[in-house]
């Protein structure tokens, strides 16, 4: 298989640095690999994503110097090969729907048997209100959220736990085999949402039925998805598609060691070039 990597923005507001070390160590990685680099517009939030977003990553691209293939994938051409995933999921048992606010979360994860909250990659694990309905059977419905259940899930496809190969997570080194056993992600992840109702499909669902279309190799992304990625290879296996391996690279931060957030706008590469910053001053300050 080819090495292929891939930088796969949200266009919700301008790149800042931490997206710049994101895109240029995947394309990096993918030339001293004589791979490919891909890009994907992940653009299923249809509230906020804006196509003069869009425009302004691929001139910052251009402008750092990356090169990719064309075409470039966009989420939102893709919305009926997610439902067509979700049908299947839904079909062999592995969904429920929720209609669960975030409010009732909150107060079921709080009642006084719980103890306090656990928060796992999306926010509070679902304390699992919703699970005993079991309506399959026809189409996944459509009006309310969907959400994976974890345990059989894992109970099918990961009975011994998550595996996956590592190849960055620094600055811990956790290289080499990732392993976490089943029980760690039915309790830190839990029912995770596989389509919001607004959305039709979730982040979860899409990266990984759009990273096997793209045949992509290696996931060059930030370590804030680490806990994310069991998530993943979960779905990975309950679909049948390769699992890619993982290179979960450090998260760029600011002076005060915040690290950086779509919303920190005084960081993004624009505002560097507009102040004279050269694409090789872009490569010091992240260190790439
Ligand atoms: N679209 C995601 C983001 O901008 C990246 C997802 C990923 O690399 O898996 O945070
Ligand atoms: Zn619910």
């Amino acid at each position: 298989m080819t090495f292929t990597t891939r930088f796969a923005p949200s266009p919700t507001g301008p790149l800042h640095l931490g997206h710049a070390y994101s895109a240029i160590l995947a394309h990096d990685m993918a030339r001293a690999a004589d791979g490919r680099f891909l890009l994907r517009i992940e653009d299923i939030d249809r509230q906020r994503a804006r196509p003069e977003w869009e425009t302004a990553i691929f001139d910052d691209l251009a402008w750092l110097g990356l090169r990719w293939e064309a075409p470039v994938m966009r989420q939102s051409d893709r919305l009926a090969v997610y439902r067509a995933a979700l049908d299947r999921l839904w079909t062999e048992g592995w969904l429920y729907a929720c209609t669960c606010t975030r409010r009732d979360i909150l107060e079921a994860a709080s009642a006084p048997q719980e103890g306090a909250p656990l928060t796992g990659p999306d926010g509070i694990v679902y304390p699992g209100t919703c699970r005993g309905r079991r309506d399959t059977g026809g189409p996944a419905p459509t009006d309310a959220a969907l959400r994976l259940d974890m345990a059989r899930a894992v109970a099918k496809v990961a009975p011994e736990g998550v595996s996956w190969h590592e190849t960055g997570a620094e600055p811990d080194g956790e290289t080499g085999t990732v392993h976490i056993p089943p029980q760690t992600v039915i309790d830190r992840v839990g029912d995770v949402v596989l389509s919001r109702r607004e959305m039709g499909t979730s982040y979860h669902l899409s990266v990984v039925l759009d990273d096997a279309a793209q045949d992509v190799s290696h996931v060059v992304r930030g370590r804030d998805l680490f806990e994310a990625t069991a998530i993943h290879v979960v779905l990975q296996s309950l679909l049948g598609l390769p699992t890619p391996s993982f290179h979960h690279h450090r998260l760029i931060r600011d002076d005060h060691g915040k690290r950086l957030a779509k919303r920190d706008d005084a960081r993004a590469i624009r505002l560097y070039r507009d102040e004279g910053a050269s694409p090789q001053d872009i490569r010091a300050m992240v260190g790439a």
